[in-house]
This record gives C-alpha cells, sequence and structure tokens, in this order.
C-alpha cells in the first residue's frame, strides 16, 4: 500500500521538474472529469491537454478515466435499451396476438355458422 503511494509520489516529482506546465499532478486529476464531460473554459481545456500532453502519470488516469466512461455508458445503454424494447415487443406482441386469436375465434365462429346453415 505504502509502496503505490510512493510511486505515484516518484512520478508526480519527474513530471513536476520536466515540464513549465501550470496544471499540477495534483491539480490535473481534478480536472480530468470535468475535461471530459467539456466543462471546463477553453483556456482550463487547454491547460489539462497541454499538462496530459506532458505526463504519462495523468495520461494514463485520463484515459483509464475515459475507459471507464465508455464502459459505463455502454452498460448502462445495453441494459435499458433492451428493458425498453422488451417491454414495447412485449406489448405489441401481445396485442398483435389478442387480435390474432380474436380473428381466429371470429373466423371458428363464422365456419360454424356457415356449416350450421
Ligand atoms: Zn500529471
Amino acid at each position: 500500500m505504502s509502496s503505490h503511494a510512493s510511486g505515484g509520489n516518484r512520478l508526480w516529482q519527474i513530471t513536476s521538474t520536466r515540464g513549465g506546465s501550470k496544471l499540477s499532478c495534483q491539480r490535473a486529476p481534478e480536472l480530468i472529469e470535468p475535461y471530459i464531460d467539456g466543462e471546463l473554459g477553453p483556456l482550463q481545456a487547454a491547460e489539462v491537454e497541454r499538462h496530459l500532453d506532458e505526463c504519462d502519470y495523468c495520461n494514463l488516469r485520463y484515459r483509464n478515466q475515459l475507459t471507464l466512461r465508455s464502459t459505463l455508458k455502454d452498460e448502462s445503454l445495453y441494459y435499458r435499451a433492451p428493458q425498453d424494447l422488451q417491454k414495447r415487443i412485449r406489448g405489441s406482441l401481445r396485442k398483435e396476438m389478442n387480435f390474432m386469436q380474436r380473428a381466429v375465434n371470429r373466423k371458428d365462429a363464422d365456419d360454424a355458422e356457415t356449416k350450421q346453415r
């Protein structure tokens, strides 16, 4: 657990000495989410983009966040769509079945009537 934390810290020190970016690795993660959401102003977005360009560590976080989001989005779409679709299909199917059943019943009744005549 402690080795993970020190690893992140080491990365932060490397990147903070390397770049002339205004954005720090401590602040960048806070801006990654709103950046993905498109909630940042053009200047802030440009800062985030520049930092992601310079910093592998934050770039990785950014890509992880993107992957996570697209996965979540896919899943919610995957689960929501079929439920709606199923309900609609089942509803229209039932209506159609009822209609066909009634038509068949009527046809049988008609046949029986014509036979009786
Ligand atoms: Zn960074």
